[in-house]
């Protein structure tokens, strides 16, 4: 089966400027040429002609939580509440709405933008229900408040620290892995992942990562074949050896190394910093390990052979994740390790990491909490919030980084349109290069990458159609999306005339 992509403007520029087609065979790219040369060469192909629209790879979003993204899609959302009490209405009609006992999860409340501040409490939700375990996860995925019947039920599943009796908040440890917590049956997990390809291919995402829970490995060799999209994996340290051996490799699916965390989040005031937080007084975060461990489990899984991704967002979590790197006391170009987030980094960090030849996994994103009066502002202070994701500085500087979206929310047009209008300017980063960095860089910043993110001759043809490039429009969808050479989303229908 052939299609023949015309009338492209594509991106990144071909050297000749008559480049303007490419031809697919198979699933793979067979050739890129003037729009009549290739024509005349493959008569047989079916036509789609772009008409001018943009051409490019399909997106990678390099910092994902898939499997999460597609249960949450079934879940209520709260991201609409703008006060307190809209939240208690909206969980209150999720609860009147899924008749029966088994407990409701909700997701995506962000109290920053309320009236008031502050998070619900569990007598917010024992005045709705005390009986039925209701959890809701606050928008970072690192906090959470429940009632008492979802306390009881967590307390069944969860030894650890992070669960508050008296208001109901979750922090960090039982709210991270809230889903392994109450994990999915194959038959919820399955529709979840249909729900979410058709997501994810509206988006533009034809390779979305995942960083599962060791206790959720098991279940991936039962998904890998129903999977709409490739997923890129990295193991929630620690890993069993028996469930990553068992894991599949395959064009759609590969396990690329091991998830390490070392610190929390801005928005539950976890992340880890030098200087306390501008609203907490004293405050300054969690480490989740002492240095010491840290170091022996980096060169544990760095002596394995396995490369690292080490969630590191403040500054001192990034400091103590750069000891353990350079600690290794060699080159690590060429092996997979990433710190993800990278967000508060100091100069010093910059210049330390490219050394090393740690590839950042940034979150343009998260731009959306960096406006005047924002999340980063309340809990930083401008000062400290115009210094954060420097993406700017650090290519500058000879950097590497990658994009991807953590989830909140997906969407790589709005993460790069972010990226090409933040404050300060210095730290923008143009539309093409956001598109490299949501596409090459980010498969570059994947070990075993099934999909190389690149436009030539041999490579998987995952690719997607724009009218517009990110910052021109505030569209986040594509207007087509290809996956193994076929069309699996497209905004008109198929008979357009713009397809021939
Ligand atoms: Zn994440």
């Amino acid at each position: 089966m052939s299609l023949l992509i015309v009338n492209a403007k594509i991106i990144p520029r071909p050297a000749d400027p008559a480049v303007d087609a490419l031809l697919i065979r198979d699933g793979r790219i067979r050739e890129l040429g003037p729009s009549a040369t290739l024509r005349a060469r493959a008569p047989e192909a079916t036509p789609l002609d772009a008409a001018g629209r943009y051409l490019c790879p399909g997106f990678q979003d390099a910092h994902f939580h898939f499997l999460q993204f597609a249960r949450g899609l079934g879940r209520p959302w709260l991201d609409d509440c703008a006060t307190r009490d809209d939240f208690r209405d909206a969980v209150a009609a999720a609860v009147a709405r899924h008749v029966g006992e088994a407990p409701i999860i909700l997701e995506g409340w962000d109290e920053t933008g309320w009236s008031t501040p502050e998070r619900p409490t569990r007598a917010d939700l024992d005045a709705i229900s005390g009986e039925r375990p209701i959890i809701a996860r606050r928008v970072c995925g690192h906090v959470g408040v429940v009632n008492r019947a979802g306390l009881a039920l967590l307390r069944e599943r969860w030894n650890g620290p992070g669960i508050d009796e008296d208001t109901g908040w979750l922090d960090e440890g039982p709210v991270v892995v809230l889903d392994n917590l109450l994990p999915p049956d194959r038959i919820e997990a399955l529709e979840a992942l249909e729900r979410a390809g058709a997501v994810c291919h509206r988006l533009g995402i034809t390779t979305a990562t995942d960083y599962p829970h060791p206790n959720e490995v098991p279940l991936w060799p039962e998904l890998v074949p129903h999977l709409p999209l490739r997923v890129t994996v990295w193991i929630r340290h620690p890993a069993n050896e028996r469930h990553v051996a068992a894991l599949p490799r395959t064009d759609r699916f590969r396990s690329c190394g091991i998830k390490i965390f070392s610190d929390g989040a801005i928005g539950g005031r976890t992340a880890a910093l030098r200087t306390p937080y501008a609203d907490r007084a004293g405050g300054t975060g969690q480490l989740v390990y002492e240095p010491e461990r840290l170091r022996a489990m980096v060169r544990a899984e760095h002596d394995r052979g396995r490369s690292l991704a080490i969630h590191a967002i403040g500054d001192r979590a990034i400091e103590e994740v750069i000891g353990a790197y350079e600690a290794l006391g060699e080159d690590l170009t060429g092996r997979g390790h990433r710190i993800e987030h990278f967000e508060l980094a100091a100069d010093d960090h910059l210049a330390r990491v490219r050394e090393l030849g740690v590839i950042a996994s940034v979150q343009p994103n998260f731009l959306r909490w960096a406006n005047d009066g924002g999340l980063y502002e309340s809990a930083l202070g401008a000062a400290r919030r115009d210094g954060m994701n420097r993406f700017g500085s650090i290519l500058r500087g000879g950097g590497r980084i990658c994009f991807g979206s953590d989830g909140m929310p997906a969407g790589p047009r709005l993460g790069i349109r972010l990226a090409a209008t933040r404050e300060p300017a210095a730290e923008r980063i143009d539309d093409e290069t956001g598109i490299r960095l949501y596409t090459e860089a980010a498969a570059d910043a994947t070990p075993g990458a099934p999909c190389r993110g690149r436009l030539a001759p041999g490579e998987i043809a995952d690719l997607v159609l724009m009218e517009d490039l990110p910052s021109r429009s505030e569209r986040e969808d594509v207007d087509v999306t290809i996956l193994d050479g076929r069309v699996v989303w497209s905004r008109e229908p198929a008979t357009n005339a713009r397809r021939g």
